[in-house]
């Protein structure tokens, strides 16, 4: 059927591709072993290490998420080593059945779902592994299933704390570019991201950012690894080169990105991310729905997932907003399948299309009979208009 206007592509990832990018990936693929490549792909390394916050390395990989996840553990790790994981949400699961599948021994603390992992739990798991066989610690630091988030610096000092030279990898697939990712600062050896989240980009493109001490490490590590192997990567990357095909056009594409990224600040962008979300909860409230992350200090700014009450289905509401509004919301997943939905509210994005994804969740509400207050996006608007008016001073 025909729809006017433009979609409303209001998931957690992938997010809205600003038309910035689209004109940049829009552009003849050029040689990747030619002269004029090079700097494309200096640029696109040099230019992530920026968007991770280190100096050390950083490799990119044509795939998506789930690549770089499969990278972070082959390169460092060997057949049966014990890694220790923990149960925020969906994507901590899947990445636990991933070690088990590349023959990993992951210990899965157990979660609730409803917050970031707990830095005491994996200290005291830590401190109970005295011969040191634990070789990993992996968390998500934006668990997009949820909506909550893992302070990383906190796992870090919990390691730390036990005195365990596990370490420490960390899955920012959707936090990176959206919320403060600091990877020498909080001192992460393995760091995996995506292109399809906080970077604007569709899906294709995926990361790691690598310490000296998983480099060290990786010397040694055993599991098999080909395609992902970080030191077939080395001498090419120096040079801007990659040892197979990148992915070309997607390059451009990244390097739009992170020139835009730049010139709003990274800073700026956590702001923009943490203003959205504070009305996007506020909106909540007034619904008087429940914020399926029920800790505060873990809240989300790249995305709110919303329980709907009991005896409704999430997905039927998510039904009626799609194909009466056009617009795109995330669904459950796994445990919380048709029990929340989730608003996605990263990447490009600005107040108004805040509001229309605001208003077009109040009236998805209406219109599937899920009981709940009106005047939510109005309490979105007073977030919005109170903290232009102190935004605007500030830029003065
Ligand atoms: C999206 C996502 C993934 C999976 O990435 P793909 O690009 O779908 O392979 C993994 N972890 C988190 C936290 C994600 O948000």
């Amino acid at each position: 059927m025909f729809k006017s206007g433009r979609h409303f592509l209001q998931i957690p990832g992938p997010s809205n591709v600003p038309d910035r990018i689209l004109r940049a990936i829009d552009m003849p693929t050029m040689d990747h072993r030619g002269p004029r490549f090079s700097d494309v792909g200096q640029k696109a390394i040099t230019g992530m290490k920026a968007v991770f916050k280190t100096e050390q390395r950083v490799v990119i990989f044509p795939a998506s998420g789930t690549g770089a996840w499969e990278a972070a553990l082959v390169n460092t790790l060997s057949p049966g080593d014990r890694v220790l994981m923990y149960e925020t949400g969906h994507f901590a699961t899947l990445w636990r059945t991933l070690a088990e599948a590349v023959g990993l021994r992951p210990e899965f603390i157990s979660g609730d779902w409803r917050g970031g992992a707990d830095p005491e739990a994996i200290e005291e798991h830590l401190k109970a592994d005295a011969n040191h066989e634990i070789k990993a610690v992996c968390v998500v630091h934006n668990e997009t299933s949820t909506g909550s988030v893992t302070q990383i610096a906190e796992v870090r000092k919990a390691i730390d704390r036990a005195g365990h030279p596990a370490l420490l990898m960390a899955d920012s697939i959707s936090g990176l570019a959206s919320i403060d990712f600091r990877f020498d600062e909080w001192g992460v050896d393995v760091a995996i991201s995506g292109s399809q989240k906080g970077l604007m980009l569709p899906p294709g493109l995926s990361f790691n950012a690598i310490s000296d001490k998983a480099v060290a490490v990786s010397k040694t590590a055993r599991l098999p690894r080909s395609y992902w192997d970080w030191e077939a990567m080395r001498d090419p990357n120096d040079k801007g080169y990659f040892p197979y095909t990148p992915a070309t056009n997607m390059l451009y594409g990244l390097n739009e990105a992170i020139a835009m990224l730049m010139e709003e600040g990274l800073e700026n962008v956590f702001a923009r991310h943490a203003r959205h979300a504070e009305a996007t909860r506020q909106a909540v409230r007034t619904w008087g729905l429940e914020i399926l992350c029920n800790n505060p200090k873990h809240y989300s700014n790249v995305l709110t997932a919303v329980i709907v009450p009991d005896g409704h289905s999430a997905d039927g509401f998510r039904r009626t907003t799609l194909d009466q509004f056009d617009m795109s919301l995330g669904n459950g997943l796994s445990k919380v399948a048709d029990r929340v939905f989730r608003i996605g509210h990263l990447g490009d994005f600005n107040d108004l299309m805040l509001m229309g994804t605001l208003s077009g969740v109040e009236m998805g509400l209406k219109l599937s009979g899920i009981p709940h207050n009106r005047g939510g996006a109005q309490a979105a608007m007073d977030i919005l208009t109170n903290s232009a008016t102190a935004s605007a001073a500030a830029a003065e």
